[in-house]
């Protein structure tokens, strides 16, 4: 996914008025830039956005935030952007390890993760958007009775995710092994390019909605 040698991209970032700069100063006032009340939907590890945008269109009552680490990527959802723009969504380039640094005390009322990097060594599970490290950082953005969605084709990656729910404090919602083929959960999904590419090959999509 990581695109290189793109020149300029992070002068473009920059420039960007889709693109947060200082996401820390806006701890606490992020419905503030938004200009409403609207709920504030994230999704980390965005890629090229079209999963964030898509929902934004389908969802105008929704604020939504984007999250990259990398410039490279990003700069093709800000390109995206300033063709299409939409009032209701920002873009932040960073690790996701700070989000609690950057959003207040339950100011989120959903996460998503979509095909998260799988960090297949042991060593770096603590990597790994899904495991408890990181459950414990959402823990404390998002706000009481909101939950966290994720989708993978890896399926290593779903059983260390759902390992991972009980000593987080965590608890499955909905749970589904072939997303695709399951008519309830299906309902309203709305595909990352990571989706349509591995679903296209074949590959089962696992799903699940956590809450604690
Ligand atoms: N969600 C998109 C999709 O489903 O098409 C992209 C999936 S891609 C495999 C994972 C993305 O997550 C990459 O763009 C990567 O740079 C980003 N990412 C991985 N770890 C991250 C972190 N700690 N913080 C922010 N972004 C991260």
């Amino acid at each position: 996914m990581r695109l290189r040698n793109i020149t300029g991209a992070r002068e473009l970032i920059g420039n960007s008025e889709f693109v947060i700069h200082d996401p820390e100063g806006q701890k606490g006032n992020w419905h503030g830039i938004f200009g409403n009340n609207n709920p504030i939907h994230i999704e980390i590890g965005m890629g090229k956005g079209r999963f964030i945008m898509d929902m934004a269109k389908a969802h105008a009552d929704i604020n939504y935030v984007g999250i990259e680490k990398y410039s490279s990527v990003l700069l093709r959802a800000v390109q995206k952007m300033e063709q299409d723009p939409l009032a209701n969504v920002r873009f932040i380039r960073m690790d996701a390890e700070s989000i609690a640094e950057v959003f207040g005390k339950e100011e989120i009322g959903r996460i998503y993760l979509n095909f998260s990097d799988p960090w297949p060594k042991d060593r770096h599970a603590k990597r790994r958007l899904p495991s408890r490290e990181f459950l414990g950082r959402y823990d404390k953005i998002l706000e009481k009775g909101g939950h966290l969605e994720f989708k993978t084709d890896n399926e290593d990656l779903f059983r260390f995710a759902m390992e991972e729910l009980e000593p987080a404090g965590w608890r499955a919602k909905k749970v589904t092994f072939d997303l695709h083929h399951d008519a309830e959960m299906l309902e309203g999904n709305i595909m990352t390019e990571y989706e349509e590419r591995f679903s296209a090959m074949g590959n089962a999509i696992y799903k699940y909605v956590i809450e604690r």
